[in-house]
């Protein structure tokens, strides 16, 4: 009884989606269209960071930190 509850919950957080942003489960979906994408985020917090961003001009310099951190697995 227990053990099946457990498998339920960790089954229930692999499937949710990441934020785009900050890499959370995504309880409650705020789409925003980002770079060309919509990019699926976990809350308008992140949402509004990444429309700073673009009204920065950033978006290129964003991405790319964001592939660099990928790739260095931080
Ligand atoms: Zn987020």
């Amino acid at each position: 009884m227990l053990k099946q509850l457990f498998q339920g919950f960790f089954r229930g957080r692999r499937l949710r989606p990441a934020c785009f942003h900050c890499g959370e489960p995504v309880l409650q979906e705020v789409i925003l269209n980002f770079a060309g994408e919509s990019r699926l985020l976990c809350c308008h917090g992140c949402a509004s960071v990444l429309q700073a961003i673009a009204e920065a001009g950033q978006t290129a310099a964003y991405l790319a930190e964001k592939r660099n951190r990928a790739e260095s697995g931080i």
